[in-house]
């Protein structure tokens, strides 16, 4: 039964947070979404540990699109991070602040870059490309991710520099557009590169959350050494080119860690 402990506290981390926020901000609709989403990832883990082949994908799917076509589309909620800016600024602690506070700030301090392996909606559809683990070396562009996290934060303040008027309707906007050209650039690298998550690796400004938060990570992977046989197997299928085999917390590599556990399946020695 042991082995079933993490998705149960995950479950009881994810009610508590949709328990507290129900109670402090008096809206039903936490407990709602921090249950509904809760549950997903348990059900994700569960299946997991049952070795269910597209246990990932389905958490990815339910997390992703609910969040992308029901709160983003449906509710015109930006959950970007434009949309955090945007609430930051107001001063309200209100949908992207939350979210961003759970799951890309106080969250990864917990589960690392669980929200990348299983939640986020624009990696739920790169992870339908062909190129599941990288084919070269990784490049040196991760400055890239600072110029866009800039770019968001520079995007945001001048509307409201600017005094603009119905910013909510332009956040919306913001919302539409900015999904898509993430699509269209993570597609595009994904080609040119031949790495699903070159995205991830290069231009995501979220990761300027996530990197330096997931390296306290109390959940990681980690290598039983009197098992390993060094047979690199591990590295060979990372989508993220995390070293693994390495237990110290600079591996290299090691903030980029989804935890998708491609690596712990493929170790033929179960070492991992
Ligand atoms: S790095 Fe960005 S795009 Fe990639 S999975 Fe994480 S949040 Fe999503
Ligand atoms: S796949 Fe397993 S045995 Fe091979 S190097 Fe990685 S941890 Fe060691
Ligand atoms: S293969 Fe292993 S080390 Fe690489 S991202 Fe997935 S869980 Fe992390």
């Amino acid at each position: 039964m042991k082995k079933y402990l993490p998705p149960v506290v995950m479950l009881a981390v994810f009610e508590t947070i949709a328990v507290t926020l129900w109670l402090t901000k008096d809206n039903i609709f936490y407990l709602f979404n921090f249950s509904y989403i809760g549950c997903s990832i348990a059900l994700g883990m569960f299946l997991l540990i049952g070795k269910r082949k597209n246990a990932r994908r389905i958490v990815q799917l339910l997390v992703g699109l609910y969040m992308l076509v029901y709160l983003g589309l449906i509710c015109r909620e930006n959950m970007q991070i434009e949309g955090f800016w945007y609430y930051l600024f107001t001063g309200v602690f209100e949908a992207a602040t939350i979210h961003y506070a759970v799951a890309k700030i106080f969250g990864p301090l917990l589960f690392g870059r669980g929200w990348c392996g299983y939640a986020c909606w624009t990696a739920m559809l790169l992870d339908f490309l062909p190129y599941k683990t990288p084919s070269g070396p990784r490049r040196k562009l991760g400055w890239i991710r600072y110029v866009s996290f800039a770019a968001s934060l520079a995007f945001v303040a001048a509307l409201f520099l600017a005094r603009v008027g119905n910013i909510e309707r332009i956040m919306f906007l913001a919302f539409i557009v900015g999904n898509a050209l993430y699509y269209a650039v993570g597609i595009a690298l994904a080609y040119a590169f031949k790495d699903n998550r070159a995205f991830c690796k290069y231009v995501c400004p979220v990761a300027v959350f996530l990197k330096p938060m997931s390296y306290f990570a109390l959940i990681r992977i980690r290598c039983d050494k009197s098992r390993c046989v060094s047979c690199g197997k591990c590295k060979r299928v990372c989508p993220m080119d995390v070293d693994v085999t390495d237990n110290s917390r600079k591996r290299a590599n090691g903030t980029e860690c989804i935890l998708c556990m491609e690596c712990v399946k493929n170790c033929p020695k179960k070492a991992l």
